[in-house]
């Protein structure tokens, strides 16, 4: 009884202490978190932030100026279908032998950062019809699942347009030249017929 009586305290003492140390482990586990994070400081993520407040950043999708498809350290291009991955990579590598860098200016986005750019979008151009043009909803958006990857510079652009369709990669739609997503039946059947723009989508009308 009297060890029991003892041992209460005793249990309440190292709770607290446990509480003390896995607040120190988060704190420390945050540190590291944005310590990598600082080289991309005054980016997008800093200018893009969630209706409730909270910062949308690289674990929404969002990366750095100049992130290439080797960055899977990023969810942006950790998170996109494994097939789009293997293809652009196998792009990156043949643009890279012509000297042409090949960038990733957004791919995987989390249905948060796509909302959030959807009513940027909005905004921009006045109506939800137009903004339809240009960015797909959370629940249409091939970007959310992970199927679709925007490739930056212009010369990287140029040089998919040319050689994508025998890696399997297509651009999708005319008005994004930037755009591009799996089509394995390119590679022996060439790109399909291009979208106007997403409105003709019909994944876009769910
Ligand atoms: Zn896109």
């Amino acid at each position: 009884m009297s060890s029991r009586g003892s041992a209460r305290p005793a249990t309440r003492r190292s709770r607290r202490h446990l509480a003390t140390a896995a607040l120190l482990v988060a704190g420390a586990a945050v540190a590291a978190a944005l310590g990598p994070r600082s080289p991309v400081a005054g980016s997008v993520a800093d200018l893009l932030h969630r209706g409730d407040g909270a910062a949308i950043g690289e674990a929404d999708g969002v990366l750095p100026d100049g992130a290439t498809v080797s960055d899977v350290r990023f969810p942006g291009v950790a998170d996109l279908d494994p097939a789009l991955l293997g293809a652009l990579r196998r792009a990156a590598a043949s643009a890279a032998d012509r000297g042409v860098q090949l960038s990733v200016t957004s791919g995987w986005r989390s249905p948060e950062y796509q909302d959030q750019l959807l009513r940027e979008a909005v905004s921009r151009y006045g109506s939800a019809e137009e903004a339809a043009r240009w960015v797909a909803t959370p629940a249409t958006s091939a970007h959310v699942s992970g199927d679709a990857v925007d490739i930056g510079p212009a010369a990287a652009r140029a040089w998919l347009s040319e050689h994508g369709a025998d890696l399997g990669l297509c651009q999708v739609y005319r008005n994004e030249p930037w755009h591009y997503e799996l089509r394995p039946a390119a590679v022996s059947a060439g790109c399909p017929r291009m979208y106007r723009d997403p409105t003709e989508d019909p994944r876009m009308r769910r």
